[in-house]
């Protein structure tokens, strides 16, 4: 099974919108650009709003069929390590496999002093051919490197047999995912974790990195655009090297897990595929249920009532909503409007603040990154919110379309 050149993570909390997201694809289609949808959804969410991976499917498999998409599409068991594969195996054919919890461990010796030997001819000055820099690897920085990295890739080595042993050679896309580790990985690093990789005979079709820069949920990007846009050229050089140097599938592409929205590095990414004509995965899901309570918002009624009390309830229980996300959101406490203030808004002006239009002069990022993670409101309200998602589908569904299509897959791919 293999990856379309480019491909975007589209996750839908609440499996109601995968029509809607479909569209913008069938849409860059027709005008010639063919990107594959990844519907993904992680464990933790999963146990948020109780759903199974199966409905992931069930959903994505429904949109295709409504909309008689006949190009690959995939459900993605996104961020899953030995812990949780299980129950995502039959549903999912991509997997996403998260070893940033072994980084930093090291392998035992045995393997970490055959990984030296095998790789030590790269123990010299290396120009890795686009990088624009030569490299001096000493076989101690090696050492170092398979100290730091070795044991994660066994890890995602042990994940991928357990996949493959279930759903057959071939039948999936495999991703192997560092982003949620702290620091950024060097071109250095990420050739040895590529080659490591490939020693533990994992076919992986994509690597997600961790990128320099704050990638807060729901919001733009948080950093040097120039440091990011020289990271990620290198990158791609690096991949397309190590793709030949260690035989690793020729398709191999970087993932950007982006939570949502980074706008300012869209045209440095989008520069640098065509500068090595690379292929691209990249993930922006929780922008979709944002779209949903701005289409709930612009709806009025009810949909607006929803709508503010998902807010109102999120800024009550701000520490216990935030905190699971702390390292990944960036809110300051007095941006926030009050209740009171909220409850006066209409449609426009609730729709205004939340929506990722920068040149508005209403966005407020703090708001959005609020309701970003306040998505558990929404799953408390249960049956009404679900019957608000149906009520309301005209309005919620023009916003989930044109967000990723303009926002998202234009920019990216299309220019
Ligand atoms: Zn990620």
């Amino acid at each position: 099974m293999i990856i379309p050149k480019y491909s975007m993570g589209i996750g839908d909390r609440f499996a109601h919108e995968g029509k809607a997201q479909l569209k913008a694809f069938a849409k860059a289609k027709e005008m010639g650009v063919e990107i594959a949808p990844v519907w993904n959804k992680s464990n933790r969410e999963h146990q948020i709003i109780h759903t199974q991976p199966g409905d992931v499917r069930k959903e994505a498999d429904a949109a295709v069929k409504a909309l008689g998409w006949k190009n690959p599409y995939f459900v993605d068991a996104d961020h899953i390590s030995l812990k949780n594969v299980d129950g995502f195996i039959s549903a999912s054919d991509f997997f996403t496999l998260d070893v940033a919890d072994f980084t930093g461990k090291p392998a035992d010796e045995k393997s970490i002093k055959a990984f030296v030997d095998k790789h030590a001819a790269y123990a010299r000055k290396l120009d890795i051919p686009g990088t624009g820099e030569v490299f001096n690897i000493t076989k101690e920085s090696l050492e170092k490197i398979a100290r730091k990295y070795l044991l994660a890739i066994q890890e995602a080595g042990k994940i991928f047999r357990k996949v493959e042993s279930v759903k057959g050679k071939d039948n999936f896309v495999t991703e192997v995912s560092m982003d949620e580790t702290d620091m950024p990985q060097t071109p250095v690093e990420m050739f040895f974790i590529l080659a490591a990789i490939a020693d533990e005979k994992i076919p992986a079709q994509t690597i997600a990195p961790k990128f320099t820069g704050r990638f807060n949920k729901g919001v733009d990007y948080v950093g040097n655009v120039a440091q990011f846009e020289k990271e990620f050229n290198q990158d791609l050089a690096v991949i397309a090297f190590a793709v030949k140097e260690f035989g690793l599938p020729k398709n191999l592409k970087l993932s950007v897990h982006s939570g949502s929205d980074k706008f300012s590095i869209y045209g440095p990414i989008r520069k640098a595929l065509i500068k090595f004509d690379a292929g691209l995965h990249i993930k922006t899901a929780g922008t979709t249920w944002l779209e949903e309570c701005i289409g709930l918002a612009e709806a009025g009624g009810e949909g607006l009532d929803i709508a503010k009390q998902i807010y109102v309830n999120a800024l009550g229980r701000f520490d216990e909503l935030c905190g699971p996300y702390a390292t990944v959101i960036d809110i300051k406490k007095d941006k926030l409007p009050s209740a009171d203030e909220v409850k006066t808004w209409n449609s426009a002006k609730f729709a205004e603040t939340l929506r990722h239009d920068q040149k508005c002069k209403g966005y407020n990022p703090n708001f959005r990154q609020l309701i970003h993670v306040g998505y558990k409101v929404a799953v408390e309200l249960g049956p009404k919110y679900y019957a608000a998602l149906e009520k309301y589908e005209d309005v919620i569904g023009r916003n989930v379309y044109q967000n990723v299509f303009e926002r998202h897959l234009k920019p990216v791919f299309i220019g």
